[in-house]
């Protein structure tokens, strides 16, 4: 992988009014890839992008576009195109005169016979040609989205900076256009910035993933690579559905000892482990978790706090003396609120997180 990426952040610090919302974001997106930016609301996504397209003016930091420092350089000069959740249109046009838009700009300047054959392909692309004489006022939100999509696809850019775009749909109509967005993505080889903060849509998208929160990316990697060594306990809690169960636990005598819990888990099992300032928090993917009925052998002793029906599978909640954790499990397990349960961590099923920092200090994968 010799190629130069597509988009290169580095040390990317901005404040609003003396408070920091991006921290020295470090990001590259390669070339032709999805990458997702996963993170909660106000962990910086939106920032990230905006310096990304030159919208805001950055404290520190650099900007570079395939090879080209773009720090200083202004927003129509960039060739990206950034699509928002409000939808970005201009309700005084019609359809077909919101997507040629761009077309027309004093950078593009093309022929209206040009604009006419790009704003029917992207509008077909997006099946929204029967929308075209349509005020955009009169559109549901659905439709609106496809129309921005267009508006920015039209241009061809060399990157889309996508803000949230399909947060404002509902279920059905986010995974027809996510899968839209990507058959896109194969037919024109270009290469999308994606915020989100629903976990499913971006792995559901991405071919990488950047943890996002507070102002920093904590993680990047595919989603396999996340798994397999989470870097802390903030990129544990915003991957997995449910998310990564902790518990509170103490080194003692070369094991690993879960406060409350039966299980002394050998410390060798997690590999090479750095040291830790005291507490430490064990980590578990809720997939890892082995529960069973109460009072199992070497295994230790939960609560059932709530499930939820899902149809055909429960989500339960689990608490123990060291954490509560929620986890997915089949009907077949006939649990109810207020149950006790047993649950046992498999070995080489876990990770260890020092407690002071979050960060990871046992360096072996999962097996996966
Ligand atoms: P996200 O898109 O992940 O929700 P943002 O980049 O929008 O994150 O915001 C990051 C932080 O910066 C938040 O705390 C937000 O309140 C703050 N912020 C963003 N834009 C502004 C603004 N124009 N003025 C003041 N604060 C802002
Ligand atoms: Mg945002």
């Amino acid at each position: 992988m010799s190629a130069v990426p597509m988009l290169t952040l580095e040390g990317l610090r901005k404040a609003y009014r003396g408070k920091p919302a991006l921290r020295g974001l470090d990001l590259t997106v390669n070339d032709n890839e999805i990458f997702a930016l996963l993170g909660p609301t106000g962990a910086g996504k939106s920032s990230t992008l905006l310096s990304a397209a030159g919208l805001i003016e950055l404290d520190a930091g650099r900007v570079s576009l395939a090879g080209r420092d773009v720090t200083e350089a202004d927003p129509a000069s960039r060739d990206v195109a950034i699509v928002f959740e409000g939808f970005n249109l201009l309700p005084v046009l019609d359809v077909k005169d919101n997507i040629a838009f761009a077309l027309r700009s004093p950078s593009f300047r093309e022929d209206e016979k040009e604009v006419a054959l790009r704003v029917g392909r992207t509008a077909e692309l997006l099946r929204i040609s029967h929308l075209m004489d349509r005020d955009v006022g009169t559109l549901s939100g659905g439709e609106k989205q496809r129309v921005a999509i267009a508006r920015a696809l039209v241009r061809r850019p060399v990157m889309f900076l996508l803000d949230e775009p399909l947060s404002a749909l509902d279920l059905k109509l986010r995974e027809g256009l996510r899968a839209e967005l990507r058959q896109i993505h194969r037919q024109h080889q270009s290469t999308m910035l994606y915020a989100t903060h629903d976990y499913h849509g971006a792995i559901a998208i991405a071919d990488r993933i950047g943890i996002i929160d507070g102002g920093i990316i904590q993680q990047s990697g595919t989603i396999e690579e996340i798994y397999a060594l989470p870097a802390n306990v903030v990129v544990g809690k915003l991957i997995g559905s449910p998310s990564m169960a902790f518990f509170d636990a103490a080194i003692d005598d070369g094991h690993v000892v879960v406060k409350g819990a039966e299980q002394r888990l050998p410390i060798g099992e997690f590999g090479t482990v750095g040291t830790a300032s005291g507490k430490v928090l064990l980590g578990v993917w809720p997939e890892d978790i082995e529960i069973g009925v109460a009072d199992a052998a070497g295994a230790s002793t939960g609560t059932i706090y709530a499930v939820d029906n899902r149809g055909f599978e429960r989500a339960i909640q689990v608490d123990t003396p060291g954490g509560s954790f929620r986890k997915v499990v089949p009907l077949s397990m006939p649990f109810t609120q207020g149950d006790a349960c047993s649950f046992r961590i498999p070995q080489g099923g876990g990770f260890l997180f020092d407690a002071a920092s979050g960060r990871r200090i046992s360096q072996m994968e999962a097996r996966g």
